[in-house]
């Protein structure tokens, strides 16, 4: 454990999830050497400028973007399945002197040098979303909750994805049924939740409820409050952590929130946000102040992010995530598993290291706000603790899973990342029989 880390983990004093970067950062940028305070911190000065192709990128950065990285995103961009949209607050937060380490950058803009080959068993709908879905758009496998997508598009496209299937249009190498904020659908998801009294939680998701306007948000919250078994509403938006001028400035669509939460309130129910910081490198003074509107409002935030190497997979950066999330009263709520999806096998990383963060994160600050550390499982098993598998061969990266209250008497496996497994198990991996014998043993291993 380096220095740093020791000292993070083990000064009581140190304060460093106090500090919000608070500079003109942006102006790094050559395009933006000029652009003011105001102007950045204008939702609309952000949506103008997001960046959606590597040209633009090119433009502006000018010389500070160098020949080679130039054609390594040009590659990238030829097996991603995801399309490029990067909001300039995440770009200018880049550093570009090193883009190729970059955490964000790891998270927006693939570059072909650091693509691997898809796992074998990875899955387009690796959670089994499609299969559980009673009518488009809706998925329902827990009794009491159901999963809403309302739209496929989201303000940045993160590379890591789960539903890159659907969201954010065709690329070079996948086709795509992208279908935005698609209202014609929604009443039939109302209906549905009518009919089902069962129901009583609604994840909105997509997709990113930043891209809903004011108007469909209050239309999704007033049709799910009006039906009396459904008590809990989630919007799922990763907006605040990737664009906070919208909360500052874009007071239509706040307000829009706020009354939501509180009509919700005066129900007896609940409207939050689950939004979705996966880095200390994306918190500045922006966020806190954001999240400070929010919290004085009453509205409450919770975090959910997902675990990849070398953007926060190291104890000091994941200490100092949750530590600063809960400084801002954002509550850290999960660390997922990366999911088995494709394009991404890169950023994965093993179930051990899950495990191995979940100890050394546990115990730092106070037990509600620490994230619980979960494995989604591929097939639709839902989301179980890192801990709770039931077998684990760690040298061909196999674990074994089952979800009593979910698929009762079913199976569940997931997969460490071959390029972290040694030489022989690697080996073992190329043989497609040899493969299929080691899933069964382990199962068998496991007594399930
Ligand atoms: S914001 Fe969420 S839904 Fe949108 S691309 Fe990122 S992970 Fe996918």
């Amino acid at each position: 454990m380096s220095l740093s880390k020791q000292v993070l983990l083990k000064d009581p004093t140190n304060t460093l999830h106090r500090q919000f970067k608070n500079d003109e950062f942006w102006q790094k940028i050559p395009a933006w050497s000029s652009v003011t305070r105001a102007e950045f911190g204008d939702h609309k000065w952000q949506i103008k400028n997001t960046l959606v192709k590597i040209d633009q990128i090119q433009k502006v950065l000018g010389p500070r973007l160098s020949d080679s990285f130039y054609r390594d995103m040009l590659g990238g961009q030829k097996i991603t399945p995801m399309n490029i949209r990067i909001t300039p607050y995440v770009f200018a937060l880049i550093n570009w002197d090193n883009p190729i380490d970059d955490p964000l950058r790891k998270q927006f803009l693939p570059i072909a040098s650091q693509s691997l080959p898809d796992h074998p068993f990875h899955m387009e709908d690796s959670l089994s979303e499609d299969v559980d879905s009673p009518v488009p758009t809706l998925t329902h496998r827990y009794p009491d909750k159901v999963l809403f997508l309302p739209t496929t598009i989201c303000p940045v496209y993160c590379n890591y994805c789960t539903r890159s299937r659907i969201i954010g249009g065709s690329t070079e190498s996948v086709e795509k049924d992208t279908y935005g904020a698609n209202q014609t659908k929604w009443d039939a998801v109302f209906d549905y939740i009518k009919k089902n009294p069962t129901i009583e939680d609604v994840v909105i998701s997509g997709g990113d409820a930043y891209m809903l306007t004011a108007k469909q948000l209050t239309y999704i919250a007033e049709s799910l409050l009006a039906i009396p078994h459904v008590r809990r509403m989630r919007f799922a938006t990763k907006g605040i952590a990737i664009f906070p001028q919208k909360i500052l400035t874009d007071d239509e669509w706040v307000n829009a929130v706020i009354a939501m939460v509180k009509k919700a309130r005066a129900m007896g129910k609940q409207a939050v946000i689950h939004t979705h910081f996966s880095s200390p490198i994306e918190i500045t003074e922006w966020s806190r102040l954001a999240m400070e509107r929010l919290y004085f409002e009453g509205v409450l935030v919770r975090n959910q992010a997902v675990l990849q190497a070398g953007v926060n997979d190291s104890v000091e950066e994941m200490v100092l995530l949750t530590r600063q999330l809960s400084f801002m009263n954002i509550q850290p709520y999960y660390i997922y598993m990366h999911d088995m999806v494709p394009g991404c096998e890169h950023l994965r990383t093993t179930l051990r290291t899950g495990v191995s963060l979940e100890k050394a994160v546990r115990g730092t600050t106070a037990g509600f706000n620490t994230p619980t550390f979960v494995c989604d499982l591929p097939g639709g098993g839902g989301k179980r603790h890192v801990a709770s598998y039931e077998y684990y061969d760690e040298e061909n990266g196999i674990s074994v899973w089952t979800a009593p209250n979910v698929k009762p008497g079913k199976v569940f496996t997931y997969f460490d990342p071959i390029h972290c497994l040694n030489k022989d198990a690697q080996a073992r991996w190329g043989e497609e029989k040899t493969r299929q014998e080691m899933v069964q043993s382990a199962k068998k291993r496991s007594g399930h």
